[in-house]
């Protein structure tokens, strides 16, 4: 089964449309999101079109914040603190990776933990952490979108994920660990990646690598889930996963590109009007 993300986002922004309207019409808001773009690199502003995009297709109002590369961290701080301030934005996404000289862990921490759209202020991670979730960081939480909407058993499965950023695999350990799946998490310091890989009913690779995984490496009739979008120099988009040798042993996986990414754009729609329902409660009582 190819596990495609289309439907699954397509029904999530089906939702946040709908919760758009009702906003709209119950205080006559329209959530609004603060796009802040650094610097030059390629893929963010792919990634910023795209997301502008679905704001656009779900009546979330975008508002773009961006500068050269050669902004320095002190200016980057402010420019977070004063959307952070402004009370017609109601969420902020801060593209990452940032331009090298610019700290991403002091800029996110500037971010307030209510505006933050991405799930990645540490108040927002160690919610997710105490299993008292508040915003949840997009691309795990659209690996459970997936998982759920094409039904995946998660309960008692062995869970591997490559990867341990703070992106991507340590908030998806905590997601899975909450669905009281058993989690397995490796990285580049794990002696035996495959003994693990081919142990799991699940498998979530955020590796930033292509081919990492191989048809040798997974268990018959796993779910894989893989997050890692890489340009091969040809130009083609691939996964951190060798599709062609894997696929045809596991029960499901996702496809690169038309996978996870998808999901990454609707979550962020989707904590977008989350954070302007919260904002208005906290305004209007
Ligand atoms: P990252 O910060 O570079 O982290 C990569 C992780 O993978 C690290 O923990 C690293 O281990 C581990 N790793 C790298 N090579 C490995 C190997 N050969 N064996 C085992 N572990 C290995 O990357 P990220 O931000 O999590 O992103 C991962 C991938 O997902 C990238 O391709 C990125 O473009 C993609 N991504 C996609 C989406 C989407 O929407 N689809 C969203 C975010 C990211 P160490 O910790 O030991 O270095």
């Amino acid at each position: 089964m190819i596990l495609e993300g289309q439907p699954v986002a397509e029904k999530v922004l089906a939702g946040v449309r709908a919760g758009v309207d009702a906003l709209r019409a119950r205080a006559g808001v329209a959530p609004t999101l603060a796009v802040v773009l650094i610097g030059d690199f390629a893929p963010s502003k792919v990634y910023v079109a795209n997301k502008k995009r679905a704001a656009d297709s779900v009546g979330i109002a975008s508002r773009d914040f961006v500068h050269p590369e050669g902004l320095g961290q002190k200016d980057l701080v402010e420019l977070l603190r004063s959307l952070n301030e402004d009370r017609a934005i109601h969420a902020i996404l801060l593209q990452l990776p940032l331009p090298a000289g610019l700290d991403e862990d002091e800029a996110i921490d500037a971010i307030a933990p209510d505006k933050d759209a991405d799930g990645l202020h540490p108040t927002n991670l160690g919610h997710l952490l105490a299993g008292t979730p508040t915003v949840l960081p997009c691309t795990p939480a659209g690996c459970l979108e997936i998982l759920d909407h094409y039904g995946a058993e998660l309960k008692g499965a062995e869970a591997v994920i490559v990867g341990r950023s703070r992106l991507v695999g340590k908030p998806l350990a905590q997601l899975l660990l909450a669905r009281h799946a058993t989690v397995t998490m490796c990285h580049t310091r794990t002696r035996d990646l495959a003994e693990h890989t081919r142990r799991a009913d699940i498998l979530c690779v955020a590796a930033g690598r292509p081919c990492v995984i191989g048809g040798d490496m997974v268990k018959p009739g796993a779910w894989v889930i893989d997050v890692g979008i890489n340009r091969l120099d040809s130009g083609k988009l691939v996964g951190d996963v060798d599709f062609g040798s894997v696929s045809p042993r596991v029960h499901a996986i996702t496809p690169v590109p038309g996978g996870v990414g998808r999901m990454t754009v609707a979550m962020l729609m989707k904590n977008t009007l989350a954070a302007a329902e919260r904002q208005l409660v906290g305004s209007n009582g």
